[in-house]
């Protein structure tokens, strides 16, 4: 007999480049527009390997395609709705429809998306010891009584509206959050995301902004819904990474405190993407918020966090990407 023992058997993996990944990032709802944009940011640095767990039904492996095949990046074709097992140590979970039209589609699936989707987001956050941030909404704060919202606010929803799934969902997604957290130990972050825009977005998303952009370029009327004086602010997609590795829990309203009617943005979009558009004034859909703007105090005093994108700015940038996409070039 031999009685030198063999020498270890080096894995050949042990030496390749992404076993040196020091984090192991799940980004739930990757595949969608801000998730897209945030594993972007992600797979910047080395050190994260990010593994995107989405089930397409808003998003598009096209907006992960510069990722496919790189040793640090991952995409699993799951639903956020059945388990999951896997190890990581971060989760950011995004996952579920956010506009409008895509939410109400099947309210169902987007409560359940919400509440059980985030449920075992925070089982496996607590079978592996991983800190979890939700993407919560501005839609909490339902039809606002306080103007403008900070996150005491506590919100005036209707629980049994059409847009309940989504804004009703939410709000026990972050009540799940807290739970988890107060009886279970799980760190928790919870951003309170306001209406964002940026380059892609789904060109048919149904949300204003994209609407606006989409209508000027194909030179279609522009759809303000009435009465057209409620207002939003607009924030170019940006910000959850502060968030994740501060200190804070939140809830952390991430926003751009610009407010605008809804006749200022479609001028805007006429004046700076198509002065020949026309404006076309159509009928709303119930439980419109009526106005909407972010208190940020709390995100530049504990995040060192605020937008840096003006509405005038970031609009020409989405326009560029629409155009693109589109195939349509500006005309002098
Ligand atoms: P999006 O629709 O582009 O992305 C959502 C992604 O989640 C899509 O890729 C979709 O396919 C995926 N998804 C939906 N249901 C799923 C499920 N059951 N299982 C797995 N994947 C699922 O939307 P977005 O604008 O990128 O929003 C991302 C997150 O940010 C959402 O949680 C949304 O509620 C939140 N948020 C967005 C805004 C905004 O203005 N865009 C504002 C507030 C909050
Ligand atoms: N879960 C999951 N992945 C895990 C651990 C749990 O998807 O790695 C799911 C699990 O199926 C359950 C949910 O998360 O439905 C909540 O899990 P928890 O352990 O908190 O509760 P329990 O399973 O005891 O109901
Ligand atoms: N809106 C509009 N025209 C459109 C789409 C939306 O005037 O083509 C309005 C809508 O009535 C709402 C605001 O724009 O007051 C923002 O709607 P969106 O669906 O973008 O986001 P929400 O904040 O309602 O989730």
């Amino acid at each position: 007999y031999a009685t030198t023992k063999p020498p270890p058997n080096p894995s050949p993996l042990r030496n390749a480049k992404f076993f040196q990944a020091n984090m192991r990032i799940l980004v739930t709802g990757g595949a969608g527009f801000i998730g897209s944009h945030l594993v972007d940011r992600l797979m910047q640095n080395e050190k994260n390997e990010v593994v995107v767990v989405d089930n397409y039904f808003t998003g598009s492996k096209d907006n992960l395609k510069q990722w496919f095949g790189h040793p640090r990046f991952e995409l699993i074709r799951h639903d956020v709705t059945q388990p999951l097992l896997i190890e990581v140590d971060q989760i950011y979970h995004l996952a579920c429809p956010a506009s409008p039209i895509f939410y109400k589609y099947n309210p169902v699936k987007t409560i359940k998306t919400n509440v059980i989707g985030t449920l075992n987001m925070l089982g496996l956050a607590k079978r592996v010891g991983a800190r979890i941030l939700l993407t919560s909404t501005s839609e909490v704060y339902g039809d606002p009584l306080v103007h403008p919202q900070d996150e005491s606010y506590w919100g005036n929803v209707n629980p049994i509206g059409v847009r309940s799934c989504y804004d009703e969902g939410k709000r026990v997604a972050e009540t799940l959050m807290f739970d988890y957290h107060r009886q279970h130990g799980i760190e928790i972050r919870i951003a309170r995301i306001f209406n964002t825009y940026g380059p892609r977005m789904n060109i048919d998303d149904g949300r204003v902004v994209s609407n606006f952009i989409a209508q000027a370029i194909r030179n279609e009327p522009l759809t303000i819904q009435s009465p057209g004086t409620q207002t939003r602010s607009f924030c170019y997609v940006d910000g959850l990474i502060r968030l994740m590795e501060g200190s804070n829990t939140g809830p952390i309203n991430i926003g751009n405190p610009g407010e605008f009617t809804m006749i200022e943005l479609a001028e805007t979009v006429k004046e700076l993407i198509n002065p020949k558009v026309e404006i076309q004034h159509v009928d709303n859909t119930p439980d419109d918020p009526r106005q909407r703007k972010p208190v940020i105090t709390k995100a530049k005093e504990l995040l060192g966090w605020e937008p840096t994108i003006k509405l005038r700015e970031g609009l020409p940038l989405m326009e560029e990407d629409f155009r693109k996409r589109l195939g349509i070039t500006r005309t002098p």
